[in-house]
């Protein structure tokens, strides 16, 4: 078992038609200003050792103009000794929306399943999640959002719920395809019109 490298999992979502957020490792303040071209950006720590980047205080969002970037990259570069190796990620600026959870996991009983849910901090909070075994028909994954409590918030009363459908039959090919172990996309942030992933952590 061993964790995926950011832009080698990032390669098997786009192989399943899934498209995460611009990235890029940079290694230097100046490196991250050129990235953010003059929009808002996200900078984190990546480690095999920090699972909670953002309780670690390894998140930090908004970023805009080079000033506010530098102080952010030495931030994390002096934060990231505490979590070495690591390496510093730059990415664009979601824009807002509802978090939610796409996840994988292998049962003992039923094999690779598919989860989905409220993302980010409510996971734990509510327990309001749903799974189903891979591969998934179009009808399953919308039964799996009929089944939440959280239905209306996660598709926006259903007006992105067809883009929430589409989605969960593509990351369950994946993971049932993939050889994966394990899967979160936690938060995919989905809005009308769109979404963005913007954590993927995989394993194989
Ligand atoms: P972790 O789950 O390890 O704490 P995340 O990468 O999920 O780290 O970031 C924590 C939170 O920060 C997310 O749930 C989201 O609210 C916010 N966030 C992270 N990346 C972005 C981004 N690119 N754009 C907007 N918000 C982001
Ligand atoms: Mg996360």
């Amino acid at each position: 078992m061993h964790m995926l490298e950011y832009f080698e999992a990032e390669k098997l979502l786009r192989i399943y038609g899934l498209s995460p957020i611009r990235s890029k490792y940079v290694s230097s303040a100046q490196e991250a200003a050129s990235f953010s071209d003059g929009d808002e950006i996200v900078l984190k720590v990546l480690s095999d050792k920090a699972v909670h980047k953002s309780k670690a205080g390894l998140v930090i969002a908004g970023l805009k103009g080079e000033d506010e970037i530098t102080r952010g990259y030495e931030e994390l570069a002096r934060k990231g000794k505490g979590f070495a190796p690591f390496r510093i990620i730059a990415q664009d600026m979601a824009k807002k929306g509802t978090e939610i959870i796409i996840g994988g996991k292998i049962d003992g009983q039923f094999g690779s399943m598919i989860m989905v849910g409220l993302g980010g901090i409510y996971v734990e909070a509510f327990k309001d999640v749903s799974l189903r075994v891979c591969p998934i028909t179009e009808y399953d994954a919308m039964q799996m959002l009929d089944d939440l409590r959280s239905r209306d918030i996660i598709t926006g009363g259903g007006e992105y719920k067809n883009m929430i459908i589409d989605l969960l039959m593509k990351v369950s090919r994946m993971f049932g395809e993939a050889g994966l172990k394990e899967l979160d996309l936690n938060p995919v942030i989905v809005r009308k019109g769109g979404y963005d992933i913007v954590d993927i952590r995989m394993v194989k």
